[in-house]
């Protein structure tokens, strides 16, 4: 068996002292490749330099979160199109819209995204994109390019069945995290994971954010790790009615597929 992370912020501070432990972990738990997620310029940069130090392991995105929207600048650009250039860089993103904080104000998410779709597209590379509660600008924004785009996944999915369905519409895939092992708030989740293509599934653990609340014992931590993606596999699997072994199959074909990732070394 092996499992693909698409989404992992190995770059945190919470990983300083132990990531290559925590790579290792993974590896140990037939996690075999993870995209780094860069979530502003030089986060990006940073995860391209983890993607380098670990060939065929590790790779990386390049992009500004939308909430840091309001730092990116056209000045950047060139750099974040550099950084998409290097074959180590697998997506575009994490970028997209979050007016649930509105960290960074909307006018400039908007604009943040759409540069960022734009350097997606001349790069022929897919999107990581993020969205939280402004389905309907992110939607309005993605047709516009869509047609321009090789590929995108929407990332951490938490929504409900019409943003899943218009997401599909749109060729989205869906990465799935720990959030689905929260009774409380991934019960909806469970509900809507049969509703998801086989060839549209991708599992990201968004380490070290969203530790699954069912896992026991729990880490005293409390930190999320890509070892625990299987954990999160399992949780989709039962959720569909289907073995791990092939979840675990069509999610990694899906992630390669879409990240144009090579073979996994064993
Ligand atoms: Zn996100």
């Amino acid at each position: 068996m092996e499992w693909i992370d698409i989404g992992a912020n190995l770059t945190h501070d919470s990983f300083k002292r132990d990531r290559d432990a925590v790579i290792e972990r993974a590896r140990s738990h037939r996690v075999l490749q993870l995209i780094v997620t860069g979530a502003s310029v030089a986060g990006s940069a940073a995860a391209l330099e983890l993607a380098r130090a670990h060939p065929g392991t590790l790779f990386a995105t390049a992009g500004v979160h939308p909430h840091y929207a309001s730092q990116l600048s056209a000045a950047d650009l060139p750099a974040l199109r550099e950084l998409l250039s290097q074959p180590e860089v697998v997506a575009s993103g994490e970028c997209g819209l979050d007016y649930n904080r509105n960290l960074s104000p909307r006018e400039a998410q908007l604009r943040a995204f759409e540069w960022q779709l734009q350097l997606a597209a001349e790069s022929a590379k897919p999107v990581f994109l993020h969205q939280r509660d402004a389905h309907e600008d992110f939607v309005a924004v993605l047709r516009e390019h869509r047609a321009r785009l090789a590929g995108a996944v929407a990332h951490c999915f938490t929504a409900g069945q019409r943003e899943l369905e218009e997401y599909l519409a749109l060729g989205l895939s869906v990465g799935i995290t720990g959030w689905l092992c929260d009774e409380r708030r991934g019960a909806h989740l469970q509900a809507l994971l049969p509703r998801i293509p086989a060839g549209r599934l991708m599992l990201e653990t968004d380490a070290p954010y969203l530790l699954p609340r069912d896992l026991a014992p729990k880490p005293d931590s409390r930190r999320n790790e890509p070892m625990f993606l299987p954990h999160i596999g399992a949780a989709v699997a039962a959720a569909r009615g289907e073995s791990l072994e092939h979840c675990a199959a069509y999610t990694s074909a899906n992630a390669r597929a879409l990240f144009a990732l090579p073979a996994a070394r064993a």
